[in-house]
């Protein structure tokens, strides 16, 4: 299953009306559409516009709305930092305040170095039998994640998502002693990052640059760790991913599949797309399933940059070659390409569009779509799908499905 993120778009002027990825030239991906069978795919539901997380969970067969906890824990897992069912995480960013706590800079000056040793100096710490695991993310990213019992994520965010205002005191959002337990927990640990960290030896050696200090941490976003059925029990596969984003890592990695690192894969718009399609092809020989996620189509619709996208489809198209290869090869594989939602360049940002989904391989009944894009999967023979009935279909047609009655 290969994802292109964000893949699906709008018309474009500039391209007599055409999407990104139907002006784009893409031989390899119009092959497998003519080889295969094709349609729209609605990543949850029609209409709904979804988040690259919710949308990966419903496209890998799970009910979104059921077991999306918040995007906390899942980048929690993306940076390694794994809970267990009832822990809650938070994302924070470093950020630097004055004297009076009043913030500067809410990014701590998009700092790049010394985080992991800020992080390491928090990590551990212990409140009312809270345990606190603390881990730095890219830049001034970081998370927290609190693990003990009677623990709630129903608490509100310390940063206050803007500078030049004092940081905020996390309160409970409901009445229950859960909530009320952890937002001391949260305060007393914000408290702490600002004692510990100012007189750090990384801040110390920035302020002598002339850089501003990471010298607070401001948790955000809390989500308590899901309760998830793992992706290869639920459907009896061994399964891998390939991704170069955290937070679709941690979806990944929370469902228990195996996360293979590709040198060059960096999940931004330089990544290297032929590397990661060749390893997904090698990963087929010790894996029954294998993810990737190619997130740079989503990046150039965020940006409204559409000549960005489409030259991305194009280099995208290229890197697909290796699976054509493969296929011509060997008759057991069953491919998807499909995208998570919509980023429209018109809009920067996801919308409720659906996308164009092909499947193909051996024994896939092949409909009259000659070409991978939106207007031609139109009239495809899938027809209109919902995210959450793609993985039956791919059990199905690589003869994995279970029979229903007799
Ligand atoms: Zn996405
Ligand atoms: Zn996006």
């Amino acid at each position: 299953m290969v994802v292109l993120d964000g893949g699906g778009d709008r018309p474009v002027p500039e391209f007599g009306e055409k999407t990104p990825l139907e002006a784009a030239y893409t031989p390899n991906l119009d092959a497998l559409a003519g080889m295969g069978i094709n349609g729209l795919l609605h990543p949850i539901a029609t209409g709904i516009r979804t988040g690259s997380d919710t949308a990966h969970l419903s496209l890998f067969g799970y009910d979104p709305y059921e077991v999306y906890t918040g995007r906390g824990p899942f980048e929690a897992a993306g940076a390694g930092v794994m809970g267990k069912k009832g822990d809650v995480a938070f994302r924070c960013n470093f950020a630097t305040v004055n004297e009076e706590g009043e913030i500067t800079d809410r990014r701590a000056g998009r700092i790049r170095s010394g985080t992991d040793m800020l992080a390491s100096a928090l990590n551990g710490m212990e409140y009312n039998g809270i345990m606190m695991t603390v881990k730095e993310g890219t830049e001034h990213r970081a998370i927290l994640l609190l693990h003990g019992d009677g623990l709630s994520a129903a608490v509100s965010d310390v940063d206050p998502h803007k500078a030049r205002t004092h940081f905020l005191r996390c309160e409970p959002l409901d009445d229950s002693p859960e909530a009320r337990r952890t937002a001391e927990a949260v305060n007393y640990f914000v408290e702490e990052s600002w004692h510990i960290l100012r007189n750090h030896e990384v801040n110390l050696m920035r302020e002598r640059d002339g850089l501003p200090p990471a010298n607070i941490l401001l948790p955000r976003g809390g989500g308590v760790f899901p309760d998830i059925e793992e992706f290869g029990r639920k459907y009896g596969l061994r399964a891998a991913a390939i991704t170069g984003v955290t937070l679709i890592t941690g979806i990944v990695r929370l469902l228990g599949m195996n996360v293979i690192d590709v040198e060059g894969a960096t999940g931004g718009i330089d990544s290297n797309f032929s590397a990661k399609l060749t390893a997904a092809v090698s990963a087929l020989e010790k894996n029954h399933f294998v993810f990737v996620n190619l997130k740079a189509p989503d990046i150039a619709g965020h940006d409204g940059d559409a000549a960005l996208k489409k030259e991305i489809f194009e280099r995208i198209d290229a890197a697909f070659t290796v699976i054509l290869g493969a296929m011509a090869e060997r008759d057991d594989i069953i491919l998807a390409v499909t995208s998570d939602h919509s980023t429209p360049v018109s809009v920067m940002d996801h919308s409720g569009d659906p996308v164009p989904l092909l499947i193909a391989g051996h024994g896939v009944r092949p409909d009259d779509v000659a070409e991978f894009g939106e207007r031609a999967a139109m009239n495809g023979g899938l027809g209109h799908m919902n995210g959450r009935d793609l993985m039956p279909e791919l059990l199905n047609l690589s003869g994995r499905a279970e029979k229903f009655g007799a």
